[in-house]
């Protein structure tokens, strides 16, 4: 059975699609079968796989108004090592869409059971907000990954997804929790920053992950040459980080072999 987590925070540029296209691209390299799903009409974990999002067929838009099953609608990474269910503009007008269709929050749970096979992780980037595709999202997963900088606002900004993530739990998805906190951009250098990830493992205790991914030039030029900060420069500290990252996961849910 495969695992399927969510990437989610409802604040923007705190690392989401950073994070889901860098474990992707570690875990395929630990020798996990891996898809990747875009559900932000930004289409940035899409075109940081190194996918078009411009020359997308049918994408992600596509599966969730149900004229495309996941296996038409993805697409091979090849470099980055894992499947793409891709996302681009497009995906804006599903939001609307979706409103007046049945089944609106569970479409890509629906469509996601036929292609768990193939994969031993599904990870889910959603957009920003808490929005119908966040729910898809959040509605399709077993967990949820978040990943957060350690600033002042860090701990204030989560109730509002944990609260979420309560509801979707008890209404929608008794399978859905938080699999775990993750220190993003970290900066030792910064006093704040080492208080408020104290602060963190003093409050959510195990479910702060062990690794620590830190601020890294490198990670934020990969997308910009379509690679996961993994592919483009694998020795570089984020790279490395992301890479034992993906084995803290696999060893935390004992989920098959780590091959390399
Ligand atoms: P989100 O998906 O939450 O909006 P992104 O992953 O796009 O966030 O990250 C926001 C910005 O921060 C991007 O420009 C990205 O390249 C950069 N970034 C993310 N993680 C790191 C990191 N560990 N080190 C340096 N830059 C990073
Ligand atoms: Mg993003």
């Amino acid at each position: 059975m495969s695992r399927i987590f969510c990437i989610a925070n409802q604040k923007g540029g705190v690392g989401k699609t950073t994070t889901c296209v860098n474990l992707a691209a570690g875990l395929a390299k630990v020798g996990q079968r891996v898809l990747l799903v875009d559900l932000d009409p930004q289409g940035n974990a899409t075109m940081g796989s190194g996918v078009d999002k411009r020359k997308l067929e049918t994408n992600v838009y596509d599966v969730l108004l149900e004229s495309a099953s996941v296996a038409e609608a993805r697409v091979r990474a090849e470099k980055a090592g894992y499947d793409v269910l891709g996302a681009n503009r497009e995906l804006a007008g599903a939001e609307v869409e979706l409103v007046g269709l049945d089944h609106r929050n569970g479409r890509l749970r629906r469509a996601l059971k036929v292609a768990e096979p193939d994969y031993d992780f599904v990870l889910i980037d959603c957009p920003p907000s808490l929005s119908l595709l966040t729910l898809n999202g959040l509605c399709s997963a077993h967990g949820v990954i978040v990943p957060m900088q350690c600033e002042y606002f860090a701990l204030e900004g989560l109730t509002d997804l944990v609260n979420t993530i309560k509801q979707v739990h008890a209404n929608l998805n008794k399978d859905l929790e938080i699999i775990g906190l993750l220190r993003v951009m970290f900066d030792p250098r910064i006093t704040l920053q080492t208080q408020v990830s104290e602060q963190l493992k003093a409050h959510f205790g195990d479910k702060v992950f062990n690794t620590v991914i830190p601020r890294n030039v490198r990670l934020a030029e990969a997308p910009s040459y379509g690679l996961p900060g993994v592919v483009f420069d694998p020795a570089s500290r984020g790279a490395v980080a992301f890479v034992e990252f993906a084995r803290e996961m696999v060893q935390r849910l004992g989920s098959g072999a780590v091959t390399t």
